[in-house]
């Protein structure tokens, strides 16, 4: 019985997650659904890659938190459109609080939105928002063990960004182990390696998404 109410609340949201994708296609934006463990560097990846982006991407983005307003100010620093969602209790972003906020953000003159998820390494992935593609952020210090204890986020994400690579001469963490399972649980994921505190591998990644929005 848990079990069907679970279903149908997943059902409800999927046809609010394909409403939120008609909305954003037909004003020609690409979205991309960010998500981490709390601290693993999503709002620093944002600043980078908005930086990286320099205008030539036109960048909105919309941050999911419990409470509080501080990532959006540092989005809103960077004077891009940005919109804050506090879930209040909620651990993730669902699609509804999406739509809510649709009428936020100047799509029109955007090409991309990025939706900062709630920090959780579970239910994020559980839940669309209407988004082209997933991104998640592991930073090293959390571990080389997390892609095979939180499976699913491996398994839904397109893209993994390893940042905080910086760190590694600190940290007995392999970086070669959370790429082979990371691939061996979702084998076309595609791999980054940052340091949102360096810069480095940043402009790789940019690299991709303009690629990957032209095409
Ligand atoms: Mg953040
Ligand atoms: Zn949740």
């Amino acid at each position: 019985m848990k079990l069907k109410i679970a279903s149908k609340i997943l059902d409800a949201n999927e046809r609010i997650a394909q409403d939120n994708k008609r909305v954003f296609s037909s004003m020609g934006v690409y979205v991309i659904n960010l998500m981490s463990s709390p601290g693993a560097g999503k709002t620093s990846l944002l600043e980078m890659t908005i930086n990286e982006l320099d205008g030539r991407l036109k960048a909105g983005v919309i941050e999911g938190d419990i409470t509080g307003t501080d990532d959006a100010a540092r989005i809103n620093a960077l004077g891009i459109p940005v919109v804050q969602i506090n879930t209040g209790s909620a651990c993730h972003l669902d699609a509804n609080m999406i739509n809510e906020v649709l009428g936020d953000l100047p799509l029109n003159d955007l090409d991309i939105v990025f939706i900062e998820n709630v920090g959780n390494l579970v239910c994020p992935a559980e839940f669309n928002v209407g988004e082209d593609i997933k991104t998640m952020v592991l930073s090293l210090p959390e571990g080389d063990d997390k892609p095979l204890k939180y499976p699913l986020m491996f398994q839904e994400s397109d893209v993994l960004i390893i940042n905080k690579i910086d760190l590694k001469p600190f940290l007995g963490v392999s970086i070669e182990k959370i790429k082979s399972d990371a691939l061996s649980l979702n084998p076309s994921i595609r791999i980054f390696e940052v340091s949102c505190k360096t810069g480095e591998g940043i402009d790789e990644w940019a690299k991709w998404l303009h690629s990957t929005l032209k095409a």
